[in-house]
């Protein structure tokens, strides 16, 4: 896999986007106008939260619809409460903010992936603590993920008493952006990263999700992972169609042995991996291929599922 190939299939190839409009300070405004002074906390010791949110056009052609937007705000508001982060908009006026910047930027041949952020402009160590919404959104190709080569990362997830990994921020991307380099380095699309007890925690941006001997597999979050709304869907897609789904620690080895493994997220929604550090994974996937039917035609409407709430916009 080439440099480039990489860089496309993943996240970092958003940041080359630059779209017309973004919404801050309570409106959609010209994209170089969303600018934050050099003295803010969001800038001096990186003070956000955020969440990334999928739009997806319906089967229909005619309705866009973005996926569990109440489950991303409510863990938008988790993250800020851990932060101590006052929470400047509600649920409503966060989902209009939201459906008028999409409105603003999006056409018929691309989804979209929306950044939800609370960037802290006002305030010192805690005291006088004001943030500010700010909305990016940028196209993204409608095709499902192709497979990509991961590695593991020599790069550690912190801790629940360190960076605890259930805050979305974005310090907690700084061993990401580590494992990220480091993978580029060695031909990978993404990374695992492992815990403190040297078990699989996560990938850079996204849940691991394994089989073996027929049932789906995934550390639990105390392994230090995020709160994945995706992994949720899939727990109970998998119920709907009596495939086992279990939480429990998982061995680095365990992941060589596996029979199917996907990256799962808003972004990588059910990413099937191909090889994992010099381990190749068997090339059918038939277990998680049947989630990933029935994941496709809920967020496209085609085939709606309850696991999945889709907001028309
Ligand atoms: N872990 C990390 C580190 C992530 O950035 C993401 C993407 N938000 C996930 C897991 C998956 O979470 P979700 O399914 O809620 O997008």
């Amino acid at each position: 896999m080439t440099t480039e190939t990489i860089a496309q299939n993943s996240l970092s190839a958003l940041g080359l986007q630059q779209p017309a409009w973004v919404y801050c300070r309570g409106d959609i405004r010209p994209w170089e106008e969303a600018t934050l002074h050099i003295s803010c906390e969001a800038v001096t010791r990186g003070l956000n939260v955020f969440e990334g949110l999928k739009g997806y056009w319906q089967a229909d052609g005619t309705q866009f619809g973005i996926v569990a937007i109440r489950r991303h705000y409510e863990r938008l508001t988790h993250s800020a409460k851990l932060l101590h982060i006052p929470i400047p908009v509600s649920f409503v006026a966060f989902q209009d903010a939201c459906s008028r910047l999409v409105r603003a930027l999006y056409r018929p041949d691309q989804d979209m992936w929306i950044r939800a952020t609370l960037y802290v402009i006002e305030g010192h160590w805690g005291v006088g603590t004001v943030a500010d919404l700010v909305l990016t959104a940028y196209h993204q190709p409608k095709r499902p993920p192709a497979p990509i080569k991961v590695g593991v990362s020599t790069w550690q997830r912190p801790s629940d008493i360190s960076v605890p990994p259930r805050i979305k921020t974005s310090t907690n991307y700084q061993v990401a952006r580590l494992a990220r380099i480091e993978g580029r380095s060695r031909g990978f699309a993404d990374m695992i990263l492992l815990n403190q007890f040297g078990r699989v925690a996560e990938s850079t941006g996204a849940c691991v999700l394994l089989v073996r001997d027929g049932a789906v597999i995934t550390p639990p979050a105390y392994e230090g992972r995020l709160e994945s709304i995706t992994l949720g869907i899939v727990r109970d897609i998998c119920h709907s169609i009596s495939i086992p789904f279990i939480e429990r620690p998982v061995d680095r080895t365990e992941l060589y042995l596996s029979d199917e493994i996907r990256l799962v997220g808003t972004l990588a929604e059910l990413t099937p991996v191909s090889q994992i550090d010099e381990y190749q994974l068997p090339t059918s996937s038939p277990i998680t291929d049947s989630i990933a039917t029935k994941f496709w035609g809920a967020v496209r409407g085609s085939a709606p599922h309850p696991a999945i709430d889709v907001t028309f916009i």
